[in-house]
């Protein structure tokens, strides 16, 4: 505290060194739970347990969205790219295998072999298996997210600040990566109001299992 204003310096700390515990939703269930993971040079070792219903995923089982798509030679002009493309938020029942493409040249219609590809651009998702998470909330701003109680007191300290530094080369930081809106003073009260909300929520769910869990 100085002058009455509240410091808040950013350690320039990136958000993957909050995501060895994130609440989640169970795709299959609803109910919240957690993906537990564990970073072992070089990668993630993460798995996912529903204690409702027993729900699992392991490392690589990426359960979020994914876009099939693909391109061949059209079959009438011989034009290369004609592609084709088509979006799932989780896993569909029916992974496709070839969609409809359509000639940009000569309006030739038809198959196109295609592949699945993971999307990753989801903000309020788990890095680990692109499940919802189960610390989102919406405010008229935006939606505020965090992976766990760590994150979520990071958020709230930049919250509770008046005084915003940055330290140095903190491009790859949390806060750098913060969408604008919650950077803006008014909409400082606004942030603070979600995160209570996100704190409450948060003390309602079951503990995270430790690594490495026995189950
Ligand atoms: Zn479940
Ligand atoms: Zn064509």
């Amino acid at each position: 505290m100085q002058n009455g204003q509240l410091r808040h310096r950013d350690d320039g700390r990136p958000l993957a060194a909050y995501a060895e515990q994130v609440a989640v939703i169970c795709p299959r269930c609803a109910a919240p739970g957690w993906v537990a993971a564990h970073w072992q040079p070089y990668q993630w070792q993460a798995r996912f347990r529903c204690g409702s219903c027993g729900h699992r995923l392991e490392q690589g089982q990426w359960a979020g969205a994914r876009e099939y798509r693909g391109h061949r030679a059209c079959g009438h002009c011989g034009y290369k790219w004609v592609g084709a493309g088509k979006r799932f938020e989780s896993a569909p029942a029916v992974p496709p295998v070839e969609l409809e493409g359509c000639c940009q040249r000569c309006g030739w219609r038809g198959p196109v072999p295609v592949e699945v590809h993971i999307v990753r651009d989801g903000a309020a998702v788990d890095p680990h298996f692109g499940l919802a998470l189960a610390l989102q909330v919406d405010t008229r701003a935006g939606t505020v997210w965090a992976y766990n109680r760590e994150h979520l007191r990071s958020l709230a300290d930049f919250a509770a600040a008046t005084l915003r530094e940055r330290g140095p080369s903190v491009n790859r930081s949390l806060f750098s990566r913060m969408p604008t809106w919650m950077k803006l003073a008014r909409h400082r009260v606004l942030l603070q109001r979600a995160l209570v909300r996100l704190q409450a929520r948060l003390d309602g769910l079951p503990a995270c299992p430790a690594w490495p869990d026995p189950a």
